[in-house]
């Protein structure tokens, strides 16, 4: 049911992106972020949950610097399968343009929030990145009575990973493999 948008949106007869079914074999959640350099530059940030990808495009990408609260569109959710998808969409498809993984993981919402569903329902979960790029705690929380439609923030926590200087997720060139 959640992928409906996902299938809707997208013909795999021209595409090279994973058709989309759900998927809850994993033992540990699992995140990633693509780097996707289409019409416009951005980064989407999908964290596993109940067998799809919870996905927000996130326009200057994700920062690991505490002072920043980077906008984060929230979009149709993306399969599980999605997680190694790279390479090209080509034009006239939905989202066309090049995909690369910038980073990938596994995740855990933090222990306060029991129903992690419930708490992006609400529009607010604290959770811990386990990445190569992105550790330690992070926040979303939903822009209410925003004008932009669906706009989260990603926000970097407070803690031993966190950096003070500014932070240009498009300059990290760590392999993310
Ligand atoms: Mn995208």
């Amino acid at each position: 049911m959640a992928l409906t948008e996902y299938n809707r949106k997208r013909d795999f007869d021209d595409t090279p992106e994973p058709e989309g079914r759900s998927n809850t074999d994993n033992v540990e959640l699992i995140f990633v972020v693509q780097r996707h350099d289409a019409r416009q530059l951005h980064f989407d940030f999908r964290l596993e949950l109940e067998g799809v990808f919870k996905s927000w495009a996130v326009p200057k990408g994700p920062s690991m610097n505490p002072a920043d609260k980077r906008l984060a569109v929230m979009v149709e959710d993306h399969p599980l399968d999605y997680a190694d998808f790279e390479g090209e969409i080509p034009e006239g498809n939905y989202g066309a343009g090049s995909v690369e993984i910038w980073d990938h993981g596994t995740w855990s919402p933090d222990a306060k929030f029991k129903n992690p569903s419930e708490a992006i329902r609400k529009g607010l979960i604290e959770f811990t990145l386990h990445g190569k790029i992105l550790k330690g705690e992070f926040a979303l929380v939903e822009l209410k009575n925003s004008t932009t439609k669906n706009g989260w923030l990603l926000i970097k926590g407070r803690d031993r990973y966190a950096v003070d200087e500014k932070y240009n997720a498009d300059e990290v060139r760590v392999s993310a493999r």
